[in-house]
């Protein structure tokens, strides 16, 4: 491993999901989609950044003529705990209207962001929405939002890798691990 990822690693107080294991979940979950869709070309709409790694393994393990569109949204900044203010920051290309989307998400935690998304999206005339996250903290929720596919359910501490940051670092990461409070803690 080379040094710097080393260091990064140094940072985690355990790893919680393995690369093996997110493979392995990504896999299935790609046969899921491809079996629930067939015959349909669903949008699979990337929530920016946090979703672009789980994303891009996501769309090669599903068998169909899938379409990508990416937003960009923040309720976080770069601490660790959620505003509750959802702002859109990059929007759709293309027109959504009369087309099965499925939103790709990092992680779900108080449910805001994507209950938030949901209710606007359903407001551009998608013909159905759905959501396939990597990760659910359940025990977090603050709305009632429904998680169609989720990989893995976890505990309330707060992840890093496989595409999730903080304040950018640790998207590289292969696996995913829970940051040592004292990384955050210091700021
Ligand atoms: P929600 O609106 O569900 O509270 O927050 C969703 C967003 O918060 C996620 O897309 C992600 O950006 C961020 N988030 C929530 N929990 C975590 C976590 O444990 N680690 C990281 N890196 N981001 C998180």
């Amino acid at each position: 491993m080379i040094d710097q990822t080393a260091a990064l690693y140094r940072d985690l107080d355990r790893i919680l999901v393995t690369k093996e294991e997110i493979a392995e979940a990504v896999r299935r979950l790609g046969r899921r989609i491809t079996e629930d869709y067939a015959g349909k070309a669903p949008v699979l709409l990337g929530i920016l950044k946090g979703a672009i790694v789980f994303y891009s393994d996501l769309m090669r393990a599903i068998d169909l003529p899938v379409t990508s569109e990416f937003m960009a949204v923040s309720s976080y900044g770069s601490a660790t705990k959620t505003s509750g203010v959802v702002q859109i920051r990059k929007d759709l290309d293309h027109d959504i209207t009369g087309k099965d989307l499925i939103i790709v998400e990092d992680i779900v935690d108080s449910g805001v962001t994507l209950n938030y998304l949901k209710g606007h999206l359903a407001n551009r005339g998608a013909a159905s929405i759905r959501i396939a996250t990597l990760l659910d903290k359940p025990g977090r929720r603050r709305v009632d939002l429904k998680t169609d596919y989720v990989c893995f359910e976890i505990p309330d501490a707060f992840v890093v890798g496989y595409g999730l940051d903080y304040d950018e670092k640790y998207r590289n990461l292969p696996d995913i691990g829970v940051l040592a409070p004292r990384v955050y803690q210091k700021d």
